[in-house]
């Protein structure tokens, strides 16, 4: 499974904002981007080009990606299947990748990080309706029940994780229930209730042309 192996702090530093990759260090003062806010590379310090229409358009689709650790060709896809959903693409392309299983463990505090999340997942900590899934780009559907392995149960990661999510940070499709280590996707979520600040549309725009 290929994936970006460089360093995530760059990601936000290209797309000029926090994206928040890197779980507790993110809040802290330890952010690289609250020391560097400037692009990276050679010429990263000077002002920021102005960006032309596809540029703004590229820009968009490169920060979803990121955010949601998904390459070129696998986001490709995402965006093919939420063409042929019903309703707005755009919308459709986030409640996919809001699915993937790495984002729901992640969501439900199991994880301080999407990127814990898919190692968490690689290594066989989770269960799906009871059956151990080990593929982060698994796609979960609503009513079902995502759960840490018996074995798994006493990992200081996923009880850290635990630790630091608020209850009311929990998001209104999930349900978790943190004495059992154990959470539900509901339903779809609305796009009103997805927290990503992200123009879709603008991603739809630069496929169609
Ligand atoms: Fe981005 Fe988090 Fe790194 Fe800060 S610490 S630059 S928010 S990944």
């Amino acid at each position: 499974m290929a994936r970006y192996t460089g360093s995530v702090c760059k990601l936000c530093r290209r797309e000029g904002e926090k994206l928040f990759l890197k779980g507790s260090r993110c809040h802290g003062a330890k952010c690289s981007f609250e020391k560097r806010s400037y692009a990276p590379g050679q010429h990263g310090n000077s002002r920021r080009a102005k960006l032309s229409e596809y540029g703004i358009q590229l820009r968009e689709k490169q920060k979803v990606k990121r955010i949601y650790g998904v390459l070129e060709s696998q986001f490709r896809n995402y965006y093919e299947k939420a063409t042929q959903q019903k309703g707005v693409t755009g919308e459709n392309l986030l409640r996919l990748l809001e699915s993937r299983l790495d984002n729901v463990v992640y969501r439900l505090g199991f994880a301080p990080s999407r990127n814990a999340a898919r190692q968490l997942i690689l290594h066989r900590h989770f269960l799906v309706n009871g059956r151990m899934v080990n593929v982060p780009s698994f796609l979960v559907r609503p009513g079902d029940v995502i759960s840490v392995r018996e074995r798994s149960r006493k990992m200081t990661v996923v009880h850290e994780a635990m630790r630091r999510i608020k209850d009311d940070a929990v998001m209104p499709w999930l349900r978790v229930d943190k004495a059992k280590l154990e959470g539900e996707f509901m339903e779809q979520p609305a796009r009103q209730d997805i927290p990503v600040q992200v123009q879709e549309n603008l991603i739809v725009e630069l496929y169609s042309k």
